[in-house]
């Protein structure tokens, strides 16, 4: 049934339980606390609708790939105090000034420029603690996909444990795109091995990793955040040209 806002709040309150379920018997089957896992709402292209019927759900965390699209949601959605926005796509130095203040986490630093932009702009944002953030890494050395190379992290990890107005929480991935979920295995544990080679949980405490298509996979090989859009909210509108 849709409501007036075009919502299906009965499928969506059924994807949440589903998801959250899937979750739950990863973490399990992979001898894991299933609270060490926490789901990330990828909510790109949906209506600000769409997340407040998620956060009715009890829904928090959401993930938004495009800063000008989060920003005119956060706007839609500011009497939701506790409602937490996470960038997940590509940030361009030129736009850390407009979410340095505005999101709870960023999944994607990639240079020590950009670390360097995004903690001047945090530093000057009036924020009340230092902003969180992983490091984004290209496992798969796909040219075409952001994220630092393997051998480039141990310098940007040590730039952005310096700033202080950024807080190094852990590193991200998105793999190869694979026809079957296990195919992204090598690439996850390729991620958690970086996080072991630098420093370990203790200096690196999460991994967001695992979308729809793999999410399973991810819990097994020691994601924290995995990152769920389709799976929650259905398929999105093709991409406008
Ligand atoms: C879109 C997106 C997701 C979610 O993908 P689904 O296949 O819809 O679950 C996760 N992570 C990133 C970085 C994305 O861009």
């Amino acid at each position: 049934m849709t409501d007036p806002t075009g919502v299906d709040r009965e499928q969506m309150a059924r994807r949440f339980a589903e998801q959250r379920a899937r979750l739950e018997r990863a973490a399990r089957d992979a001898g894991r606390d299933p609270a060490s896992v926490r789901l990330l709402a990828v909510s790109k292209t949906q209506p600000p609708e769409a997340l407040r019927a998620a956060y009715e759900l009890g829904q928090r965390d959401f993930g938004e790939n495009y800063v000008q699209e989060l920003l005119a949601k956060a706007e839609a959605l500011a009497d939701l105090p506790d409602l937490r926005f996470h960038l997940i796509g590509h940030l361009q130095r030129n736009k850390a000034r407009l979410v340095a203040g505005r999101v709870h986490m960023v999944h994607t630093i990639d240079s020590v420029r950009l670390a360097q932009e995004l903690g001047k702009r945090a530093a000057g944002a009036g924020r009340a603690g230092r902003l969180p953030v992983l490091v984004e890494v290209n496992v798969g050395g796909e040219p075409e996909k952001s994220g630092c190379a393997p051998d480039e992290l141990g310098p940007l990890l040590d730039a952005v444990e310096k700033d202080p107005a950024l807080h190094l929480r852990g590193l991200m991935t998105v793999p190869p795109a694979t026809e079957e979920a296990e195919g992204a295995r090598p690439f996850f544990d390729a991620l958690r091995g970086l996080r072991d080679r630098h420093g370990g949980v203790e200096r690196l405490p999460e991994l967001s990793m695992g979308m729809s298509h793999d999410a399973d996979v991810a819990v097994a090989a020691g994601a924290t955040w995995v990152r769920i859009g389709t799976a929650l909210f259905g398929p999105r509108p093709p991409k406008e040209p």
